[in-house]
């Protein structure tokens, strides 16, 4: 939509997406991305004072050098998302050799691999009951050691399984470590009273979930009341039958569920009626927004607005002191939080369940 100064063609990829091909030396390469970030920006003025929003982001490739391999020229293609916002000029060099981007690239295989060899851990993260003044309950988390690329965070690899239909076993084996985990270890003697378990929309809308909670529930002879299951509020927008009649089997047979994430996305109290939930997780953004007087006055009316509606409320992503004397004052009943605890291995989790609940 520019005009360019350079010797160069202009390629159309897909919307948002231009390429321009020039046969610059490298030290050129760097000055036309500068020029054509700052002159993108000028361009697209007029459409911002009508409220549209543009985020030019200009990525250099050196032709052949930076992109060896077709897999690598592929990947960048359709990556160019995780350019960081308000970069000036990225290089794919400096993209493509990064860990984040070869997980990204590589993802279906680190998934396939984590299911086959069974890499999939469920790490524990305590959960603090300001009432009786202990760890009363934990959140299962699921982690992907992969042999190659180490460690890796579910913010990457549980929407990424969502997306290739890698997330029903992944739930599944979740299920199964919590299962034999509560099988395993006595959750009196940890003063641990029920394990949270996130569901996503795919296995909430699987027709065998209640029948494989149920045989686990066999399996392993654990009672459903120590295991609550979270949603969050995705569910509610594509509500089908299937789901409805999911949960309220669950029910019956004596789980619980808990609403994740409250507070970002669309939360509607209207919404959240349709499903009886025993408990409401506050987002972690909720709690960050306490800084400014709105914010504050609206965790506060949030958590006593779900409290009269008669749920049980957890304030998620507490990391400093102040913030958890705040959400004493507030009245709030549970905090889960890096201020008490990161999530643990299961071993390390049940030492400190054992450390931290010992009556003396
Ligand atoms: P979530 O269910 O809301 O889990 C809470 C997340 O907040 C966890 O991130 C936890 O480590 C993090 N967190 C807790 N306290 C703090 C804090 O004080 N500060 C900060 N910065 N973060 C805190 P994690 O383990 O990375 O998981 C991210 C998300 O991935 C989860 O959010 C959940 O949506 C999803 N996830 C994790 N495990 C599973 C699973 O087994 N199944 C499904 N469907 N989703 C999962
Ligand atoms: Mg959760
Ligand atoms: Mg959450």
């Amino acid at each position: 939509p520019w005009k360019h100064p350079y010797r160069a063609e202009i390629y159309y990829e897909r919307p948002g997406d231009l390429c321009l091909i020039t046969a610059e030396d490298e030290s050129g390469t760097e000055t036309i991305g500068e020029r054509l970030f700052s002159e993108a920006g000028k361009s697209l003025e007029g459409y911002e004072a009508r409220g549209v929003r543009f985020e030019p982001r200009v990525c250099l490739i050196r032709c052949p050098e930076d992109l060896q391999t077709a897999e690598d020229n592929i990947a960048l293609g359709h990556k160019f998302q995780i350019i960081a916002k308000g970069a000036q000029s990225v290089r794919a060099s400096d993209l493509v050799h990064t860990k984040d981007f070869a997980v990204e690239v590589h993802i279906e295989d680190i998934l396939d691999r984590a299911i086959r060899d069974e890499h999939i851990e469920v790490f524990y993260q305590p959960i603090y009951d300001l009432h009786s003044e202990s760890f009363h309950s934990a959140e299962a988390l699921a982690r992907i050691i992969d042999p190659e690329y180490g460690p890796i965070s579910p913010g990457v690899f549980i929407p990424a399984a969502e997306k290739q239909g890698f997330i029903i076993p992944i739930g599944d084996a979740v299920l199964e470590q919590v299962f034999r985990f509560l099988a395993k270890n006595d959750p009196d003697a940890l003063g641990l009273n029920y394990v949270d378990v996130n569901l996503s929309v795919a296995q909430c809308m699987e027709r065998s979930l209640p029948e494989k909670i149920g045989a686990l529930q066999k399996k392993y002879g654990v009672d459903p009341s120590r295991i609550m299951l979270e949603i969050t509020e995705t569910i509610f927008e594509n509500i089908i039958d299937v789901m409805l009649e999911n949960v309220s089997k669950l029910i019956d047979m004596g789980y619980s569920f808990a609403l994740d994430d409250y507070g970002i996305g669309y939360s509607s109290i209207q919404r959240i009626n349709h499903i009886p939930l025993k408990i409401v997780k506050i987002d972690k953004s909720m709690l960050d927004a306490v800084s400014s007087e709105n914010g504050k006055t609206i965790l506060e009316h949030t958590v006593r607005m779900m409290q009269s509606i008669g749920k049980q409320i957890v304030v998620e992503g507490a990391e400093t002191a102040d913030e958890v004397a705040l959400l004493q004052d507030m009245h709030c009943e549970c905090i889960q939080g890096f201020y008490y605890s990161y999530p643990l291995p299961a071993d390390r989790f049940t030492r400190f369940m054992e450390r931290m609940n010992a009556k003396e």
